[in-house]
């Protein structure tokens, strides 16, 4: 039994083990781990109280995935639920003929379930720094001016460059079974364009989870992940027989061959299904946890270092 994390996951590692200490399903330890960062005031980077785009309003991405069978669950722009993976989980387990649910349909089935919903889901200190950085952007005249017709193209890119403040929180699990599961969940960019949808909540992309090979979850600019499949990949790669390592590797520089505006910070973790881990970023201090369950305390380790060339190399996600 085994749990890894991002770094930001710190607060949910005892609870996701001592899931799987006592018998409990990978399912249900990263689902856990994860609720309680999104349920942490301090993380802006993943449900409550996350930073919010350039409306000053909160849309929520994540998605969960069952090693098993490849079953899996997600939601996007999802508004006023903090618990967006247990929803994504249900979606995922409610018999609903569908992997992503995204805005105004993903809250309509939020209801149904009778998932837990928040009247307020950022604290007074958040909204004022989303309209002193719209400000000292100088990217709107002034934040509450953004009504509908806003033309918000120009706004965005002034007010996400150079500073594009991300985060994201990732768990993947092994149980007492030898069964997969991951998690990824995030409130996307800080300031980004209203609908905007990251890798997270894309399975493949942000989350994968084979029981057969292995698992990976992304945090980083969601854009490359994306497009080059970053999840999936480092799964195939264990698929044609690479260690961890090097597939978590080959994903990672597989991201050089991307061109345009979008190429930046990405991070990576990834478990094979002998429990073997691997953490990779663009960024020298970055780090990831891990804990086995023979352990008392998880350990913090150091992430290895690929570096992708590029305007915004380096410049996202924080600590990660
Ligand atoms: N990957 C997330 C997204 O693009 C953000 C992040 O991890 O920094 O939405």
């Amino acid at each position: 039994m085994i749990i890894i994390a991002s770094h930001n996951g710190a607060i949910g590692m005892d609870a996701a083990m001592q899931v799987l200490t006592s018998g409990g399903s990978a399912l249900d330890a990263v689902e856990i781990g994860t609720r309680l960062v999104e349920a942490n005031p301090a993380d802006h980077s993943v449900g409550y109280n996350g930073y919010p785009n350039i409306l000053g309003e909160l849309e929520l991405d994540a998605s969960i995935m069952d090693g098993r069978t490849l079953d899996s669950g997600a939601v996007a722009l999802m508004r006023g639920f903090p618990y967006a993976i247990s929803v994504a989980r249900q979606v995922m387990e409610r018999r609903l003929p569908h992997v992503l649910l995204a805005g105004a349909g993903a809250e309509r089935f939020a209801r149904e379930i009778d998932a837990e919903a928040w009247q307020t889901m950022l604290s007074d200190d958040i909204v004022a720094l989303w309209r002193r950085r719209l400000r000292e952007s100088g990217s709107v005249p002034d934040p509450s001016e953004l009504d509908a017709d806003a033309p918000l193209i120009d706004a965005v890119s002034i007010a996400t460059d150079p500073e594009r403040v991300t985060g994201t929180v990732n768990f993947i699990a092994i149980d007492s079974n030898g069964d997969i599961a991951s998690a990824v969940s995030t409130s996307g960019w800080a300031w980004k364009y209203p609908g905007r949808i990251g890798d997270s909540p894309i399975i493949g992309a942000g989350n994968y989870a084979d029981n057969r090979y292995g698992a990976c979850a992304c945090t980083g600019m969601g854009e490359m992940a994306i497009r080059a499949c970053t999840a999936y990949s480092v799964v195939a790669y264990l698929k044609a027989g690479m260690p961890v390592e090097t597939a978590a590797r080959r994903a990672m520089q597989d991201l050089r061959d991307l061109g345009g505006d979008y190429i930046g910070g990405m991070n990576l973790i990834a478990l094979d299904r002998e429990g073997n881990h691997a953490g990779m970023s663009t960024r020298a201090d970055a780090t990831y946890l891990m804990r086995r369950a023979d352990m008392e305390r998880h350990v913090e380790l150091e992430r290895q270092v690929v570096e992708i060339p590029g305007r915004w190399a380096g410049r996202t996600s924080p600590g990660n």
